[in-house]
């Protein structure tokens, strides 16, 4: 089954003379399981691919589903309990709270979600991570690597369909960085999430099946991901 795919996704920042085509009429699907790297220059629209894909943006025109329910064009709370149900998300810069445990923030979404917490399950995907003893740490009191563990359980708690992360190695040493990559590795292969990642990193990119390569908000290549415009 297939569990995102863009149709025809168009978004410009601006009006008139300095309008800025982001993103043109992108149109892509990826099957349910898979682990994908979109890569291109600054500017070509990566991040604003992520934010549409993931219902934290709206595109102007052309559609968005995930696990064939359309994010796009529903109301703002409709989004936003897709959102919660089925995606998770990693950032660069980990995005913690700084006055809550490691406990805490890996547990928020289900918290916003409205479902109960289930402690013994929490503490048991931050031992999949490596942090199982580290829970009532705060996130100052982490390394780099250790804060995007946290995040990364943070995005796995819900049991999300597709997981987005935006150069979530960017700001890691490489030992770091693999051990990250691993994580979003095991969530694809032994969990079956979907994972698309925006990296720079062509080291990073090479933990994913697939690298969709974007240029002028338009995929200008692909590796391995034959159904990249093949809805258009
Ligand atoms: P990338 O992530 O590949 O660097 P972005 O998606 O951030 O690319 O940006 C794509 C284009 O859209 C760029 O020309 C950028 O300047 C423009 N852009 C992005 N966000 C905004 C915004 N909020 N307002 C105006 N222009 C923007
Ligand atoms: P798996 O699918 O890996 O066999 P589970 O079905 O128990 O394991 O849940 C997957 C992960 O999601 C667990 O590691 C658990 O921590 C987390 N999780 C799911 N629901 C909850 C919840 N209500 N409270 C805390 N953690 C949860």
């Amino acid at each position: 089954p297939e569990a995102l795919r863009l149709t025809h996704v168009t978004k410009v920042y601006g009006t008139g003379d300095g309008a800025v085509t982001a993103l043109d009429s992108v149109s892509l699907a990826l099957p349910a399981g898979t682990f994908t790297a979109v890569m291109g220059p600054s500017g070509s629209g990566k991040s604003t691919l992520l934010q549409c894909a993931a219902g934290l943006d709206r595109p102007d025109s052309g559609t968005v589903t995930v696990d064939g329910q359309e994010l796009t064009g529903g109301s703002e709370a409709e989004l936003t309990k897709l959102r919660r149900q089925r995606i998770g998300f990693v950032f660069q810069q980990y995005n913690l709270l700084p006055t809550l445990s490691v406990l805490q923030n890996t547990v928020l979404p289900l918290k916003l979600a409205g479902r109960r917490v289930d402690p013994v399950r929490a503490a048991d995907i931050l031992a999949q991570v490596g942090l199982g003893d580290r829970l009532a740490r705060r996130p100052d009191e982490l390394s780099g690597g250790q804060r995007q563990r946290v995040a990364i359980a943070r995005a796995l708690v819900t049991e999300p369909s597709v997981v987005f992360a935006d150069e979530p190695t960017g700001a890691l040493d490489t030992r770091s960085a693999r051990e990250v990559l691993r994580l979003l590795q095991e969530a694809v292969r032994v969990h079956g999430r979907t994972v698309v990642m925006v990296t720079h990193d062509p080291v990073a990119a090479s933990y994913a099946d697939a690298v969709i390569f974007l240029a002028d908000g338009r995929p200008a290549g692909q590796l391995n991901a034959p159904t990249v415009d093949a809805v258009a």
